[in-house]
């Protein structure tokens, strides 16, 4: 059985009451005439970090070819299967996309087709304001997709390391030694 209170009692409860409202409507008051820092969207956009993880790109090599060589491996690790492609071997011997397909109705900008890139042809941007009317106008074809530039890594080229006979003979690319003529060492 609950015991009866005393007059201060009952007075110190209604002050802690009060207290308690009266902090809440100064809490509510003070925000009220804070600057909101989203008042000049979309007229000023605050910069966002170079890493910061938007629309995805496919980049190009420093000679302006494609970097990408329809390896899969984006499309393999991509959590939620967003993005699709068919290879094929371009005019000058090298494997690329006939077609690349990103659905960023789906995309959650996880960034892991990036880090599986063996090429760095797929790079995420910060632009992150593309919203649209119609969810398929998120499907991007590899021409919405293909910039005329490098992204973050505009020096590296993938074909001068990989060491294909795409563009120079076997042992021609830097870093690359001679084919080894394997009749000559057979016993
Ligand atoms: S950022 Fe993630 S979800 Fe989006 S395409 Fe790349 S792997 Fe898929
Ligand atoms: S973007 Fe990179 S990981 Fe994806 S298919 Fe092209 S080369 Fe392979």
């Amino acid at each position: 059985m609950d015991e009866k209170k005393d007059t201060p009692g009952l007075v110190r409860e209604f002050l802690d009451g009060a207290a308690g409202i009266a902090g809440s409507y100064a809490a509510t008051l003070t925000h009220l005439f804070r600057k909101p820092i989203t008042e000049q969207y979309p007229d000023y956009k605050r910069p966002m970090p170079p890493r910061a993880r938007g629309r995805i790109i496919l980049t190009r090599s420093p000679d302006g070819k494609e970097r990408c060589v329809a390896c899969y491996l984006c499309s393999g690790v991509c959590p939620v299967n967003c993005i699709s492609m068919q290879s094929e071997e371009g005019p000058d011997g090298r494997r690329r996309a006939a077609w690349f397909r990103i659905n960023f109705a789906r995309c959650i900008y996880c960034g892991l087709c990036e880090e599986a890139c063996p090429t760095l042809a797929i790079q995420l941007t910060p632009e992150f304001a593309f919203c649209k009317d119609a969810i398929e106008d998120f499907v991007y074809e590899k021409e919405d997709l293909l910039v005329t530039h490098g992204g973050k890594d505009p020096d590296y080229d993938f074909y001068a390391h990989a060491g294909v006979a795409a563009g120079a003979p076997k042992g021609e690319h830097l870093g690359e030694d001679e084919p080894v003529d394997v009749k000559s060492i057979l016993p």
